[in-house]
């Protein structure tokens, strides 16, 4: 199983792990998005997921455009287009 498909099961687990069972459609549903949301929420910032903040000078391309058709690797970001990892929460 690949970490993409770990963590889409885990996404399903966190929702499935909130669902009520609805009296008048008879059936099992996520009622409360909040609280979904929250599960999930809580889901990946348990496997480390973190946000990645593009880089300001080059808007995550990773290139710096030195007037056309001059251009280089951002030295800002080193060319990764972004320049740090924040956590989810
Ligand atoms: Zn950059």
């Amino acid at each position: 199983m690949t970490k993409q498909e770990e963590i889409r099961e885990g996404i399903e687990g966190a929702i499935e792990s909130v669902m009520d069972f609805d009296p008048l459609t008879l059936e099992w549903e996520v009622i409360d998005s909040k609280k979904a949301t929250e599960a999930v929420r809580q889901y990946l910032h348990s496997k480390g997921v973190v946000i990645k903040v593009e880089c300001p000078k080059c808007h995550g391309i990773g290139i710096f455009y030195r007037g056309e058709p001059i251009e280089e690797r951002c030295g800002r970001c080193k060319g990764t287009g972004y320049v740090e990892v924040v956590p989810l929460v």
